[in-house]
């Protein structure tokens, strides 16, 4: 998913301009809950326990220590098997829209296999839907107690809100009861986790097929699903069975019920199996979808029958707009993947972002499939929701995502900068998120961290700049721009972070933006120290390793500590940043040169004592100095017959990290030294012929995390150069663009 960014409507100030994810801490958050009003949810109740006695995953689950074992999720796919991933579901759905009310009708056969080897009892489905019934539920509670907005804050009104309706549940015939349940300890009234007790227990290894009649009725779009006017996205719209996890397999020790409430801000995770459905809706509509079409329509008086199909994808979404433009269609080609079909998906009014989506969607899949690893799907669907329903906009899911839509798309603005970003990311999360993948809830940094930092590379090899302006502004020659990792950084928390990036995704002080930012902040860093080859090695050995399956931070952690060689650095970086959050925070405190003069004193000359006085000392190094400047017409400022010892305090107020430190002299030599101690504070001094000029910690700027570069470097001369290389860590400078920006 996508934060919002919309420079249409951008807030000045927020730094979300760097096309970055970014939210800022708002001031209500770090204030606290705020009020419950008359919306006040039920109290929690307590979990009963499944009859089986499988447990559920714990309501503060985040980022993984222990390895998972080989064996986990059937072990690696080495493409030799007769699917692509070891299928857990097999989803086969006839659903039928309603385009005026809103609704989808839902008959679904759902078959499960029990991976365990004990007998299942009870399975746990998600209800998503369920987060837009009411104020009651977990998500708007979430929204409510901590004032904050999801993405660009659009509210449901009267009339407008969603929910999901079981209307008939049965195992072979049986009917099956259900039960809401709250593995998070959230409200009574949410109704986002529903357990079904099976009137026939799941034998080890066999499988069972649910018949559920749902009714879906969509919200007005406002967070990544529903619908506007005659634009719908169906996203998260049918019953989804959790995730059963293994012994060996994130960090579980026992099978247990991976099924979290459907939080504020937090996605999904679910299970790789294969998907036939057959959507319904009105001849007048375009629908696409995830997976590939199965022949033409099938007409039945005024309703086309769509039929699409996929196997080794963990979830399924749709879209259906009468609206819809002609559509977009090309091919692209690469090593390793099937032709791949991909179509956009777009409103007249947005006509202008179609070709541009089309082509940030192919170089996606030229960057990402180079990178890591084939793109192993025939078709890639990108849709553009209408005007006023850019909070569709932004989402991804398999083989399916939604950009977002502006009517001008002029080079080098952040319109354009934007389009191509989201598109990206929104692709680029069929990697991080579609195939590996890890869960959403408890380990987002896995699908948005890695994803904002593959995102950023791309961007970065590209050549290609956060444009910070608008086609009005750049033709009054105003347009300055900013690299993307400077953008991350900029946008993350560095002075006082709260949250570490393996935290989850709802119980965070500073929300979710640094997930995106400072993940890919750290990952930039560790690039920085490991090097580009061996990052791009361990990332292509974590696909290779870990495509269609749910990797957890710590398979992340040993697939690059074991391909880059470097564990003891790989796991620093881990315990500083992913299972805490460290301030960085190293300085210059001082720096000094100083010639090194003959001093008063006495001293024994044959036996005598004889005195240096300060006069006497000051006449001869005068007589010296120009004697030697005689000999050395063209010497620089700087030196002279005199050496001269430079200092250098260094002091480190954060977490320590392996630094490095420059000092340049006036004769053009330098020294470079590693301070790697754990400790405060060290001097590093010199005695050289030739004055210090410059000392500058981090020149291979290594340390994206660190709170402040300005400190990093200190001049001894009217050289600002090393400062003005940071000067882009004046926030204020960026927001005061912004602001100009939002107000054109
Ligand atoms: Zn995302």
């Amino acid at each position: 998913m996508r934060l919002r960014f919309n420079p249409k409507t951008a807030a000045a100030g927020v730094l979300l301009a760097a096309g970055l994810a970014a939210a800022a801490v708002t001031a209500a958050m770090l204030a606290g809950p705020g009020q419950a009003g008359a919306a006040a949810p039920a109290a929690p109740v307590p979990l009963a326990p499944s009859p089986d006695g499988i447990a559920l995953a714990a309501p503060d689950a985040s980022a993984v220590r222990v390895p998972s074992s080989p064996q986990a999720w059937g072990g690696i796919r080495s493409g030799q098997e007769a699917t692509l991933s070891d299928r857990v579901v097999h989803y086969d759905i006839d659903a039928t829209l309603d385009p005026d009310k809103h609704t989808v009708t839902g008959r679904q056969k759902l078959t499960w296999r029990n991976r365990s080897q004990v007998a299942v009892k009870s399975v746990y489905l998600h209800l998503y839907m369920n987060a837009f019934a009411g104020s009651g539920s977990t998500f708007f509670t979430e929204k409510l107690q901590r004032e904050a907005a999801f993405r660009s804050g659009v509210d449901i009104k009267e009339g407008e809100w969603g929910h999901i309706a079981l209307n008939r549940v049965a195992q072979d015939g049986a009917a099956v009861p259900w039960t809401f349940v709250h593995p998070d300890n959230g409200p009574a009234s949410d109704h986002t986790v529903v357990r079904f007790d099976l009137p026939a227990a799941v034998a080890a290894g066999a499988s069972t097929t649910l018949d559920i009649d749902f009714l879906t009725k969509l919200p007005r779009v406002m967070a990544r699903t529903g619908y506007f006017g005659s634009f719908h996205l169906v996203g998260q719209w049918f019953p989804k069975i959790g995730v059963l996890e293994l012994p060996g397999e994130r960090g579980a020790t026992a099978p247990r019920w991976n099924v979290h409430e459907f939080h504020l801000n937090s996605e999904f995770y679910a299970d790789f199996g294969s998907y036939d459905v057959r959507i319904t809706a009105p001849k007048a509509y375009t629908v696409g979808a995830t997976g590939e079409r199965q022949g033409a329509p099938v007409e039945n008086k005024d309703m086309l029958t769509h039929r699409f199909v996929q196997g080794d994808v963990h979830d399924f979404a749709w879209t259906a707009d009468k609206r819809t433009a002609k559509p977009l269609v090309e091919t692209w080609t690469g090593p390793g993947s099937p032709q791949v079909t991909v179509t956009v998906l777009y409103p007249p009014e947005y006509a202008a972002s179609a070709k541009p989506a089309l082509k940030a969607a192919k170089d996606s899949l030229s960057y990402f499939s180079n990178t890591l690893g084939p793109y192993p799907y025939k078709t890639l669907t990108v849709v553009i929701p209408p005007h006023n329903a850019e909070e569709a906009g932004g989402m991804e899911y398999p083989t399916f995502f939604t950009a977002e839509g502006y009517a001008k798309v002029e080079p080098d603005t952040l319109a354009q900068y934007a389009l191509d970003f989201v598109t990206i990311h929104e692709f680029g999360h069929g990697y991080f998120y579609g195939l590996l993948a890890s869960n959403e809830f408890e380990e987002p940094m896995l699908d948005e961290g890695l994803n904002e930092y593959w995102d950023a590379r791309m961007v970065r090899e590209r050549g290609q700049k956060i444009f910070l302006t608008t086609p009005f502004l750049r033709k009054l020659g105003f347009a300055p721009s900013i690299e993307v990792f400077d953008g991350d950084r900029l946008a993350s928390p560095r002075n006082d972070p709260a949250d570490a990036v393996g935290q989850n995704a709802w119980n965070r002080l500073q929300d979710i933006g640094p997930v995106y930012t400072r993940t890919a902040t750290m990952m930039r860093d560790l690039e920085a120290a490991i090097g580009k080859e061996a990052t791009e090695r361990a990332f292509k050995e974590y696909y290779r390793r870990w495509k269609f399956r749910h990797p957890s931070a710590a398979d992340l952690r040993e697939t690059l500590a074991e391909v880059t060689g470097q564990r003891a650095l790989v796991e620093r970086v881990f315990e500083q940043q992913v299972y805490a959050s460290s301030r960085i925070d190293d300085r210059i405190a001082s720096l000094s040169s100083r010639e090194v003069l003959p001093a008063p004193g006495t001293r024994q000359v044959g036996g005598a004592w004889v005195e240096d006085k300060q006069a006497d000392l000051d006449k001869r190094i005068e007589q010296t100095r120009e004697r030697w400047k005689k000999a050395h017409p063209d010497a620089r400022a700087g030196s002279g017959p005199y050496p001269y010892r430079t200092e250098v305090l260094l002091r480190r107020y954060g977490a320590t990290v392996p630094q490095t430190l420059l000092v340049k002299f006036a004769d053009g030599s330098s020294k470079t030294v590693h301070w790697d101690a754990d400790e405060k504070w060290r001097t590093f001094s010199w005695t050289t012929p030739s004055k210090a000029v410059s000392a500058e910690l981090d020149p291979q700027r290594r340390h994206y995390l660190d709170t402040s570069k300005l400190d990093d470097s200190r001049t001894l001369e009217a050289d600002g150069s090393a400062t003005r290389r940071w000067s882009m860590d004046f926030a204020a400078v960026v927001q005061a663009l912004l602001s100009l920006i939002a107000n054109v």
